[in-house]
């Protein structure tokens, strides 16, 4: 056996390397700040050369100085704006592998006696259009590109538990495992991967003003959200769920580990939907 060939190096690297996504292309929505941002960190770590396309210009510009990537200003209810982040992709490295379609809001909530369209709408334009521009530009340079590709979208726990949170939110992260899967199904034969992760109860930024909100505590911090969520929800008792479990889940969905993984919700929760008597 010849031990000198370039792809017995490539292995042998790959093997001692613990970069899962070496030479990828990723562009990650919503990846300034929360879950976006672990996952942006874990795939430079990783090898991956990362856009960050979002709306907090200031600091998704200084993440991706940070990890050698790019920044791109991309309102995801805006499919031109989603366009252009994958063009920022191809432009700077020729080519497209993981596209994780991560943006959302949280809002908005109230009885559905009050619900209001015009509210509703505006959730649904980010959390479910934006998901659904993401996979359609990212399958799109994929298929041009013949490499395949892995499509990574965020839906939640609320779409599989009634109540925890607004009607619109549950609604758009219901829609999105739907799509994810249909779309599995069409992009399969192109190599194309599509998943969804569903965490829950992880304190970014939006979960804490989330919980502020809830308890009427504006004081309440990430550690102290943690808890309560480690408390209430987690099997793991006293263990609450952290950003870096999420970007884990999103690395194994984006590397070549997860091949044979498409149309798949991953559940991201410490146990907490599959446990009805922990909930109290
Ligand atoms: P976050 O608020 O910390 O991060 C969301 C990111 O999306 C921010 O950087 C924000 O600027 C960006 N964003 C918002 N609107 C945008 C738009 N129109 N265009 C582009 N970017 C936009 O919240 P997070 O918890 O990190 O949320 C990330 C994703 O995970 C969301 O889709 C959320 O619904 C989902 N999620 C989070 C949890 C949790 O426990 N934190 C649970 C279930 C699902």
């Amino acid at each position: 056996m010849d031990h000198n060939t370039s792809e017995t190096k490539d292995t042998f690297v790959q093997i001692l390397s613990p970069q899962r996504l070496r030479g990828k292309v990723a562009v990650i929505t919503g990846g300034a700040r929360g879950i976006g941002a672990a996952t942006a960190r874990v795939f430079a770590e990783n090898g991956a050369h990362v856009v960050i396309a979002d709306i907090l210009n200031e600091v998704g510009t200084s993440l991706a100085e940070s990890i050698g990537g790019r920044y791109v200003q991309c309102d995801v209810s805006k499919e031109e704006e989603v366009e252009s982040a994958v063009k920022v992709a191809v432009e700077w490295k020729g080519r497209l592998d993981i596209m994780f379609n991560n943006a959302g809001i949280a809002g908005f909530g109230g009885s559905i006696t009050n619900i209001r369209m015009d509210q509703m709408m505006t959730l649904l334009a980010i959390n479910l259009h934006g998901v659904v521009h993401g996979i359609k530009h990212a399958a799109r340079t994929m298929i041009a590109g013949k490499r395949g590709g892995t499509i990574i979208c965020s839906s939640s726990s609320a779409a599989i538990m009634g109540g925890l949170a607004s009607h619109s939110y549950t609604m758009s992260k219901e829609a999105i495992l739907g799509l994810a899967r249909s779309t599995a199904c069409e992009l399969g034969v192109h190599g194309i991967r599509v998943n969804c992760i569903s965490p829950h109860g992880v304190p970014s930024e939006m979960l804490v003003s989330e919980f502020q909100k809830f308890l009427g505590n504006t004081e309440l911090r990430p550690n102290e959200v943690s808890s309560i969520v480690g408390e209430r929800g987690s099997l793991l008792r006293g263990r609450g769920g952290r950003l870096e479990d999420v970007a884990q889940a999103v690395l194994f969905l984006a590397s070549d580990e997860s091949g044979f993984v498409t149309g798949h919700n991953l559940v991201i929760d410490g146990g907490y939907t599959s446990a009805f008597s922990q909930m109290s």
